[in-house]
C-alpha cells in the first residue's frame, strides 16, 4: 500500500498475480463486493445485523481516558490479550515517521494497547502485515485479534470464508463505525489551522485523552497545539474524506465480531453534543462470539456496561444515517454513468433510500450525477 496524491493509500502491484490470487481479491476485496448474511439476528435497515447493542467504558481509568470514546475497545483487546483468548492485536497507531499518518502495530499488552488507542482519522492499512500474521500464526501457533475500519473488517471475514488458515489465525474481529478516511492533505490542514506545520510537528493526536478529545499537535520543543474535535473533524478532516468511502454501505462494521462507536449525549431535538465528558463508547456484539467476549470482559471487570435502547442511535449518528439513506440513489446515479460501484449484497439499500423522502433521493441523484460529470475520471474511471 503506497500513498498517493493527495495523500490517500494504494495498493501496488509489484508482480503477476495467478488466477487464484485475482479470485481472491475478486472474492473478498470491499472496494469490488461486500455480502451480508444476517442468519436470523435482528438486522435494522441503518446499523446490520447484532446480536446486543449496548454503552459502555474501560473501567482502567487511563484507557477510558485515552480512547477515542470510552476506550472500551481497546479494554476488550486487553482483556482478550489477558484471557488468553489471543497472542497478540493487529491495530494502528501513530507512525513516527509521519505524525500525521498511520503504522500497523503488533500488541501484546496493555500498555502496547494503551499506546494505540484513540481514533486515527488518517489513512490505515492495518491487513498490510497479514502474510506475516499468518507466517507466525504456521510457526508458532499465535493467533491475533484484528482492529480495523469496516472495510478491513469485511476483506479479512471474507478471507476467513475461503480460508481456515486465515479463520484459526484471526479468531476475532473488532472494528468501529467509521464516516470515511480523510487523506494525508486533511491532517495537514488541521497543522495549517493549528499555525503549525508538518516539520515543526514531533507528536499528532487526533482525538482521545478525553471525550471526544481535542486534535493535538506537539512541537519538538513539547509545547502542544489544539483544536476541539467540532473544528478538526467537523470543519476540515471531513472535507478530505475520500470518493470510496462517500459510497460506502457499511460504516458501521457488519462483519466484525465486536463494534465500538461514540454514543454521543444528544440534546433535546435528539442531535449529538460533542462537549467534553468521561467518555463513553458504543458497543455492539454483532456475532454469538462477540456477545460471549463482551460479557467475559463484563465479568472480568474491564469494561463496565449500561442498556442502550437502539432507537436513539438514528439521532446521534447523523452521518452514518444519511450517508446510508443517501446511498442508493448515490450508487443509482453513478451505475447510470458507467462508473465502478461495489456489489453490495444485504446491506438493504433500498430499505434505507426508502426512509428519505423522494425529494431527497432526487437531490442526491442529481447531486452525484453533477459532481461525477464535472470531475475529471481517473484511470481507474473513478471521480477524483
Ligand atoms: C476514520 C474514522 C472514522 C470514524 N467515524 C466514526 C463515526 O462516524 N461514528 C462513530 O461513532 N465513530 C467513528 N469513529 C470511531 C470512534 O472514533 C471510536 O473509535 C469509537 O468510538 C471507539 O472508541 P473507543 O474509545 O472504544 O476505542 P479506542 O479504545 O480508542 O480504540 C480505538 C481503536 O481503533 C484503532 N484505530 C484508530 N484509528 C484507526 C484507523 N485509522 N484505522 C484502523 N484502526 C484505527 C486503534 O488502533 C484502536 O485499537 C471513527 C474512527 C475512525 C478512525
Amino acid at each position: 500500500m503506497v500513498p498517493q496524491a493527495p495523500g490517500y493509500l494504494r495498493p501496488q502491484q509489484t508482480a503477476p498475480l495467478t488466477a487464484d490470487q485475482e479470485a481472491a481479491i475478486a472474492a473478498t476485496c470491499p472496494g469490488l463486493i461486500q455480502d451480508v448474511t444476517a442468519n436470523g439476528r435482528p438486522d435494522p435497515v441503518l446499523w446490520g445485523p447484532y446480536r446486543e447493542m449496548m454503552t459502555g467504558w474501560a473501567t482502567d481509568p487511563e484507557v477510558r481516558f485515552a480512547g477515542a470514546s470510552g476506550g472500551a475497545l481497546s479494554a476488550m483487546l486487553t482483556h482478550l490479550l489477558d484471557s488468553g483468548t489471543v497472542d497478540g492485536a493487529i491495530q494502528i497507531g501513530a507512525d513516527p515517521d509521519l505524525p500525521i499518518g498511520n503504522r500497523v502495530v503488533l500488541t501484546e499488552t496493555r500498555d502496547g494497547v494503551l499506546a494505540a488507542a484513540g481514533s486515527r482519522y488518517a489513512p490505515s492499512a492495518p491487513l498490510a502485515d497479514l502474510s506475516e500474521r499468518l507466517a507466525d500464526h504456521t510457526a508458532t501457533g499465535r493467533r491475533f485479534a484484528f482492529v480495523g475500519k469496516p472495510c478491513d473488517a469485511a476483506a479479512l471475514a471474507a478471507l476467513r470464508h475461503r480460508d481456515p488458515k486465515v479463520a484459526a489465525a484471526m479468531p476475532v474481529i473488532v472494528s468501529f463505525f467509521c464516516a470515511g478516511v480523510p487523506s494525508y492533505q486533511g491532517g495537514e490542514a488541521v497543522l495549517a489551522a493549528l499555525g503549525t506545520d508538518l516539520d515543526q510537528t514531533a507528536a499528532f493526536r487526533f482525538r482521545g485523552n478525553g471525550w471526544p478529545g481535542r486534535a493535538t499537535a506537539t512541537a519538538h520543543d513539547g509545547t502542544e497545539r489544539s483544536m476541539t474535535y467540532h473544528d478538526s473533524w467537523g470543519k476540515v478532516l471531513s472535507k478530505h474524506v475520500q470518493h470510496r468511502c462517500k459510497i460506502c454501505a457499511d460504516g458501521t462494521g457488519v462483519a466484525a465480531d465486536i463494534v465500538c462507536a461514540d454514543a454521543w449525549e444528544s440534546d433535546a431535538a435528539g442531535y449529538p453534543l460533542f462537549e467534553e465528558a468521561p467518555g463513553v463508547s458504543l458497543i455492539l456484539a454483532r456475532t454469538d462470539l462477540g456477545a460471549r467476549l463482551v460479557a467475559d470482559a463484563r465479568d472480568a471487570g474491564r469494561i463496565e456496561t449500561e442498556a442502550f435502547d437502539p432507537a436513539t442511535l438514528v439521532a446521534i449518528q447523523p452521518g452514518q444515517r444519511e450517508r446510508r439513506r443517501a446511498l442508493w440513489a448515490r450508487l443509482t446515479a453513478l451505475r447510470l454513468l458507467g462508473r465502478p460501484v461495489p456489489r453490495y449484497r444485504g446491506l438493504q439499500l433500498w430499505a434505507a433510500a426508502r426512509q428519505n423522502p423522494l425529494g431527497r433521493n432526487v437531490k442526491n441523484f442529481l447531486g452525484t450525477l453533477r459532481r461525477a460529470l464535472r470531475a475529471r475520471p481517473s484511470s481507474t474511471g473513478v471521480p477524483k
